[in-house]
Order: C-alpha cells, then structure tokens, then sequence
C-alpha cells in the first residue's frame, strides 16, 4: 500500500544503511575494544552523545542517570517512533584474539550491546539525510545498565524518554540464530528473572550425635529436592516456568552438624499469577519443611524485570517489514526465551515489539552463548537489524502521513 514516494522513501534508507556500513562496523569496533560495566558508563554515553550532536539531533544526556536521548524531527507533522539500544558491558576478561579485542581488564561486551548501539547510531545518521520527506519524529533511545538490577530502562521513562512517544521498536543481536533469520513473537517473548535465597536455620552439633542437633544439610537437601515438583507438581502444565537452584552453601567439616544452609536460586515465568504463586509455594516449603523439624527460615524473593510482551499490531508491521529486507531470508515465529530485558518496561507504557535479529555467522558450527568469553557475532547482522526497524519506523510513519 506504500505509494511511489513512499517507496523511494524506503529504497534510499536501504541504501544510505549500505552505504554507512563500514562506518557501522568501525563504530561497533571501538565500542567494543572500549567496553563500560553497567551503572559505571562515562564514556561510552559521551561518544554516543557527541555522535548525534554532530548529526544535527537534539540531545539530551544524564537520562535517567547515564542515558541518552536523542530527537529526529520530519520536515512535516506526524507520530512519534522510539528505538532503544543498550551500551553496558560485563565483568568478563575477553578471549577472542582479534584486532578490536576489548582493551579493559575484565570487562567485555559479551552481550551484542556494541553492536546494538552501533546500529541505531548508523540508522539515525540514515534517516536524518531524508529528515525533509519523514512524517513525525523519531526518538533515539540509548539505554545504560541493562545488565544489572534494576536496569537503565525505568529511571529513563521516569525521566521522561517516553513522553510524546506512540511505538517503540528494539531488537537483539543474537548469536545462536543464524545470520538472516528475523524472529518475531506477539505476547511474551522473554522471561520475568526473578531471585530468591532461602536460609535454615538448625542447630549445630557432633557428628556423632545427630539427636541432639537439628541437621540443616538435611532439611536443606529436602527442600532442593521439594522445589522440584513446584513446577512438575503445582503449576498448570499448560503454562511455562523455570525454578533453579543453583547455589547451596553449609557445613564446615565432614564430622560437624551443619546449623544452617543457604540456598539461592533463579525463577523465570511469563504470568504473573504463576510469578506469585511460586513464590507463595517456595516460602511455604521451607515453612513446613522448618515448622517440622524445629527449625527456623529466612526468605526473601527478589523480583527481576517483568516478562517482555510485545503487542500483536506492530510485531505484524515488524514481520512484513522483515520481509522487504533484501538480506533476510526468513522471518520466523519464535518460542519464548526464558532470559529476561528491560525492554519489558518498555512495553508496559507504550505499544510496539522487541525482536531477534540472528548473528550466527554461517562459517561457525556453534556460536560461543552470550555471556562467554569467547562471545561474537556476525557483524552483518548489525546492517539487518538497521534495515528492518528503519523500514518498520518509515512504515509506521508512513501509514499516519497526513491523518
Ligand atoms: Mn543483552
């Protein structure tokens, strides 16, 4: 439906992304040898700042403590469109042996952010040139500490960054998805990541005398295994959940009753009446393992990001824009990830779609997860992902021209 201009519209965008694509790459390269840990970003937001500055766009840096935020404004009226990318490293020491390799002791950006920031860094400078014939505004979100609770996303709506906004668009580089692939999902697409710890508290005492303790190795060990029937056992199987422990500490020597056991673990869930409810049913566990045994519990469950739901009008709009992408070669609906974004808060204010961009290169067998030391991916991938929301936004806008 898109008319002749329009269409001009987005072949040009098409090929300024192209055209800009080495400098896409030598961006994502220097953002990646000069690697920043969540909530400690200085200069990374600095670089990002000065870029879109040099641009020509309003910027607006300290968002929500270290954000940046930059504005596109059309040559006529129209919608509003905001695009986030995130720029946190983490604290990993890199072993990748390549030239861009990162140049900071033990902090990597294992995660793709560099090449989200490198993206929509590229796609601004890309859309600014056709600034004159663009219907609306576009707002060029650039997000801090992703990584780390609480995440950069909330004190930046707090501080504004949505305001005016009607969609957002935001995707993920994502290495174990082959170069190409774009995947889409209305609803949940990614996980709540909740934490919860559990403390018992027994009584220590001689190993060989077990009648006058309270053994906490034991009470411990059957809660570790009690937990795994809350999900097998207590959750509608038609509904997804993960619980996890993956920490247990207690004991000092091998002929000493243990007083106390600790356990830590992960949740991931999409509803949260299933969210509640494993919380409900972790705390009771360890009260009538306790109440059993003459023990005592401490229990604090701490909530991670919401579940990331997109909303059915622009993940379609993503998906057939995907399509138009001359480097795409399928668009696929995906199975929710059980990992947790920010994004997720996002979506709670405004309509619009987080999707994944596929960056395995066809060379490598298996690509390294995100999170490892020896984490890449495809750089091509960054040009897709240009491409497909740059052609979502000028869509969008496109569609309330003149309304
Ligand atoms: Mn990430």
């Amino acid at each position: 439906m898109a008319t002749r201009k329009g269409v001009h519209t987005l072949d040009s965008l098409l090929l300024a992304l192209d055209k800009y694509y080495e400098e896409m790459v030598s961006i994502r390269r220097y953002l990646h040898a000069n690697p920043e840990l969540s909530f400690e970003e200085v200069n990374t937001p600095k670089y990002i700042a000065n870029f879109h500055r040099e641009l020509g766009l309003e910027v607006r840096e300290g968002v929500g403590g270290r954000g940046v935020v930059a504005v596109l404004r059309g040559g006529k009226p129209g919608k509003t469109v905001a695009l986030r990318a995130d720029f946190d490293a983490l604290p990993i020491q890199e072993e990748n042996d390549i030239p861009y390799k990162s140049k900071v002791d033990g902090v990597m950006h294992a995660c793709g952010h560099d090449g989200h920031t490198a993206t929509l860094l590229i796609l601004a400078k890309a859309l600014y040139e056709m600034r004159e014939s663009i219907c609306g505004n576009v707002v060029f979100i650039h997000q801090f500490a992703e990584e780390v609770l609480p995440g950069g996303a909330k004190p930046m709506i707090e501080d504004g960054c949505l305001d005016g906004v009607d969609v957002i668009f935001g995707t993920h580089l994502w290495a174990p998805t082959p170069l190409g692939e774009i995947h889409v999902k209305n609803g949940a697409i990614m996980a709540a990541p909740d934490m919860f710890e559990v403390t018992i508290q027994g009584k220590g005492g001689h190993g060989a005398e077990p009648h006058n303790a309270v053994d906490a190795i034991v009470l411990g060990a059957q809660y570790v295994s009690q937990v795994q029937t809350i999900v097998s056992r207590r959750i509608s199987p038609l509904k997804h959940a993960v619980v996890t422990v993956g920490q247990f500490e207690a004991g000092k020597a091998y002929n000493i009753i243990a007083e106390k056991a600790t356990m830590k673990g992960t949740v991931r869930t999409f509803d949260e009446d299933v969210r509640i409810q494993i919380e409900k049913e972790l705390e009771s566990l360890a009260k009538s393992i306790c109440d059993g045994a003459n023990a005592t519990y401490e229990f604090t469950y701490t909530r991670g990001y919401p579940p990331v739901v997109n909303h059915p009008e622009e993940t379609a709009l993503l998906a057939d824009v995907a399509m138009d992408v001359p480097e795409v070669k399928e668009v696929k609906e995906c199975v929710p990830l059980m990992v947790g974004e920010d994004f997720a808060y996002y979506l709670q204010k405004v309509p619009g779609t987080f999707f994944i961009t596929g960056a395995k290169h066809p060379d490598w067998e298996t690509a390294y997860p995100h999170h490892h030391p020896k984490f890449n991916f495809d750089e091509r991938a960054m040009l897709i992902a240009a491409k497909t929301i740059g052609l979502a936004t000028l869509k969008y806008l496109e569609t309330f021209c003149n309304k």
